[in-house]
């Protein structure tokens, strides 16, 4: 009886209407003003993340992009300035919206990365958006048809986004989204008056509104938060689309083409041709050749390419990046106090299969999976403290027969 006059000393409700009254050294909060007070904080702390990301935005530089990026990739300078430059602009471009200043509209720069399979194309992107703390998915081409096909619909590429975020629509409307293999949705011929085919041009033409910008119906597919809601609508305006594919065979445009325009100004005065990557000299015109229309390679203004992974790039992948592999490694060995030791001529051989395997780097993972398995399954049950790698011990783990399987699985 004598807790009847105790009311919450926020809303006034007394101890009877409410479920819980928690008790403080001078006053009282029930369970809903707990809960409404949680709320708040919550969109609170929302509200400064977003100021922060805005703060970010406005920090980083070309030259900072870069930096960071260098960190996590190893060479591919130009893709990273390109990438740098595009990623500036769209961020700037980004926060112009938010002001008056609209005199000047700066377009959206969309980017085509064309290199073989393993240079980093993926690695760049996620690389980006983490460094931007931005949602970011990577959607295959492959898997995308026009509305309508058996497969999934353009607009599921934005569910995922919105699931890479929890559903914060407006996270995911500032998010990067990579697509990758592009190069498998080129027209299959060159002929643009021929019956649209289900894989490729159509698939391209219902990618254009999305990279250009529009709101979208995106179905939640299994959303948590939102059960119930049959369409979130997306606008993509904001959304950095980053499109990547090995574009095999485009070095035969390219030539075509370098070839074509040498004729007219005399080859004397052409600087000579780099024939061991030709892929550096791609331009939109090449893109098209290879089948991708018109109108989508305009949605990707900024194109870029990837350079073939050297061996020394391939050996520096093993060791520099700030995770990376020999350093994963070496962790998960320190976690059952074993040390790990790698003699110097080991890479040498896990970078010359790697190039025998011709997936760039890719192939790292798996040939260093197949030295280091025997180890990893017995070292935690022995009393050894050190686990050193000869050439002699790396070679025979890559003996024929086990490489026969590895080759097979890669
Ligand atoms: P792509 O998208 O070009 O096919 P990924 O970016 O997925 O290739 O790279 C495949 C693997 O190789 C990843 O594990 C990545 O960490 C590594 N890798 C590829 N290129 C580089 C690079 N330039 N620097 C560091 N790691 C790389």
């Amino acid at each position: 009886m004598e807790d009847q006059g105790t009311n919450c000393s926020f809303c006034g409700r007394t101890k009877q209407e409410t479920d819980v009254l928690i008790a403080g050294t001078t006053g009282h909060i029930c369970n809903l003003c707990i809960s409404q007070a949680h709320d708040i904080i919550t969109e609170e702390m929302e509200h400064t993340t977003r100021e922060n990301l805005e703060e970010d935005l406005t920090l980083l530089k070309p030259i900072e992009i870069k930096e960071h990026l260098d960190g996590f990739v190893i060479g591919q300078d130009h893709a990273k300035k390109v990438l740098a430059v595009a990623v500036y602009n769209h961020y700037k471009r980004l926060l112009q919206e938010g002001t008056k200043d609209q005199e000047v509209e700066i377009e959206k720069s969309n980017i085509m990365m064309v290199g073989k399979t393993g240079t980093g194309k993926t690695l760049l992107a996620r690389s980006i958006a983490k460094m931007l703390n931005v949602p970011f998915t990577i959607v295959d081409a492959t898997v995308l048809t026009e509305a309508g096909y058996v497969g999934e619909d353009v607009e599921g590429i934005l569910s995922r986004l919105l699931q890479a975020c929890d559903f914060d629509v407006e996270l995911a409307e500032r998010g990067i989204v990579f697509i990758d293999e592009i190069d498998k949705i080129a027209r299959k011929s060159d002929n643009p008056s021929i019956t649209r085919d289900v894989s490729g041009e159509g698939v391209q033409q219902a990618m254009l509104k999305l990279l250009e910008g529009t709101v979208v119906n995106v179905p939640p597919q299994g959303g948590r938060k939102h059960p119930d809601q049959k369409y979130i609508k997306v606008n993509t305006k904001n959304i950095l689309f980053i499109c990547g594919g090995a574009f095999d065979g485009i070095e035969r445009h390219i030539r075509n083409r370098m070839n074509t325009n040498a004729l007219g100004f005399g080859n004397a005065t052409e600087e000579q041709i780099d024939e061991t990557n030709l892929l550096q000299y791609v331009s939109p015109q090449d893109v098209k050749s290879f089948g991708i229309i018109p109108e989508l390679i305009g949605r990707l203004p900024v194109l870029t390419h990837l350079n073939p992974l050297d061996k020394k790039a391939l050996r520096d992948i093993l060791t520099e990046p700030k995770n990376s592999l020999i350093k994963q490694y070496r962790k998960l060995f320190e976690m059952d106090d074993v040390t790990l030791k790698i003699e110097d001529d080991v890479y040498e051989l896990i970078v010359d299969k790697a190039e025998e395997f011709k997936l760039g780097a890719r192939g790292l993972r798996s040939i260093c999976e197949a030295i280091m398995v025997d180890a990893m399954f017995e070292l935690p049950s022995s009393e050894e403290k050190e686990f050193i790698i000869t050439k002699a011990y790396a070679a025979e783990k890559l003996s024929h027969k086990k490489l026969r399987q590895l080759r097979a699985v890669s």
